[in-house]
Order: structure tokens, then sequence, then C-alpha cells
């Protein structure tokens, strides 16, 4: 087996004084589509931010590609590959559309590279283009969505960090922003990490998965595996 592409080991992150991740363990392996499921406040954000750089563990490691990615800052992991597409969207709203995804393009200076991104860009999310002279504050809040990740992906990432890119879209919306996920991943190998409430849409869309629960792993498995599984089910899947 090659070695992951990510590896939390036993990671400890808090919040002041409280401990919101009680030592979780994952593993990404290189072209996986691999979701965190889990309820409000069990962590899930958290996790992310720490893969990213936005927190500090205070134990544990996280490797990337095999070297400890933990003590690097967070401008210098997105060098690495390390890019996130935050949850709540945060795009720009007095940049246009074309100067928000410009920005996910900063550390890279391949003139011909950042074009090419930013057209396929484009192609994905056709709305984009279309609007990519209006100001970034006026779109929907489903273009806003594609417009993070559409900058996310102009960092032209190893591995992408989404979250909860599905919350407060309708249903349509999430399939086109889910089927997008699923055709980069399929051209190109991306690996994508993806936390998320639709436990549905996501286990639907991912090869692999964890259930978080307070701070920490509860389960992990294939997607299908967990979609079977009857407590998950009945706790994420609205029972059947
Ligand atoms: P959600 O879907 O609501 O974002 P989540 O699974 O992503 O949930 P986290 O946001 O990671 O959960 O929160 C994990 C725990 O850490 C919760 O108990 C939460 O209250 C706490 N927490 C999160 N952010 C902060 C913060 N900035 N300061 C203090 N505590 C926090």
């Amino acid at each position: 087996m090659s070695t992951p592409i990510l590896e939390i080991r036993d990671l400890h992150v808090k919040y002041g004084n409280v401990e919101a991740l009680h030592g979780i363990g994952l593993t990404v392996n290189q072209g996986e589509i691999v979701t965190i499921l889990g309820a409000n406040g069990a962590g899930k954000s958290t996790t992310l931010r720490a893969i990213s750089g936005l927190l500090k563990p205070s134990g544990g490691e996280i490797r990337f590609e095999g070297k400890p990615a933990h003590t690097v800052p967070a401008h210098e992991r997105v060098k690495l590959g390390i890019a996130q597409s935050p949850e709540g969207r945060r795009v720009f709203g007095t940049l246009t559309v074309r100067e928000n995804l410009m920005l996910g393009a900063f550390t890279r200076s391949d003139k011909a590279g950042i074009a090419e991104s930013l057209a396929w860009a484009y192609r994905l999310f056709p709305v984009l283009e279309k609007r990519r002279d209006q100001l970034a504050g006026t779109l929907s809040g489903g273009e806003q969505q594609m417009l993070a990740i559409g900058r996310a992906l102009m960092a032209k990432p190893r591995v992408l960090l989404l979250d909860e890119p599905s919350l407060g879209l309708a249903p349509l919306l999430v399939k086109a922003i889910f089927q997008a996920i699923r055709e980069v991943n399929q051209t190109t190998g991306l690996t994508v990490l993806l936390v998320e409430q639709n436990a549905r849409a996501a286990l639907k869309l991912a090869h692999r998965g964890y259930v978080m629960e307070v701070g920490r792993m509860v389960l992990e498995d294939t997607a299908e595996a967990l979609i079977a599984d009857p407590k998950v089910q009945s706790a994420y899947l609205g029972g059947r």
C-alpha cells in the first residue's frame, strides 16, 4: 500500500481550556473522496481547520505525503497542496467573480497554468464565467458556494478540503455542486476530504467515510457499508 496523501494520528485540538478533538485518527489515500459525517458540534470543522493550519493542535500529528505538516504555517500548507473551501463561503463581496478566483492562485506564478485553471473553473461552473465581472456579493448563495470551490481549485491543490458545501442550498444546486466535485475527482484524480451534514448526498459521492461524535471518530468504513449500517441509517440518514 502506498503512503496516504493525508494522515492524522492521535490529533488533539483545544479551544482555550476546552478540548474539541480527543485524539482522532484519519487516513485519506491519493485520489479518494472521503467524507466526515457527524452532528452539529461533533468537531468536523475543527478537524478541517487543523489540517489547513488555521488551528494549532495541542497534540498528535498531521502528515501530508508522508511528512509532518502540523508544524508548517497555514500559508505554506497551501503551497504544499492543501486548499480549503471554508464553511459559510467567505467570498470577497466587493471583488468581482474573476478577482475572487484569481486570489485563489496567489501562491502560483505559472501564468499559463493559472489561465488554464481559470478556464477549467469556468467550464466546471459555467455560471461563474457568465458572471465573471459581477461583484461576488451580488451572487446567490449557490453561486457563492461554486465560487468558493472554484477559488480553492485555483490553488491547484493536491487535497481539497470542503466544509459543508451543501449548507443552505436548494437540492438542485447541491446536486450540481456534488456533480462538479465528482467530475474534478474523476478527471484529475484530485483527492477530496468533505465535511457534510447532508449525509446521504455525501455518502453517494464519497468512496469512504468517517463518523464523528463529540470529538472522536466512532466509525470508519466504505461509503457503501456506511449507507447500509443501521446505526448510520437511524442517526444520519433519517432512519429507514
Ligand atoms: P458544525 O457543523 O456545527 O460546524 P462541527 O462538527 O463542525 O459542527 P466544530 O465546529 O468543529 O463542530 O465544533 C466542535 C466543538 O468545538 C464544539 O463543541 C464547538 O462548540 C467547539 N468550538 C468550535 N469553534 C469554537 C471556537 N471558536 N471557540 C470555542 N469553541 C469552539
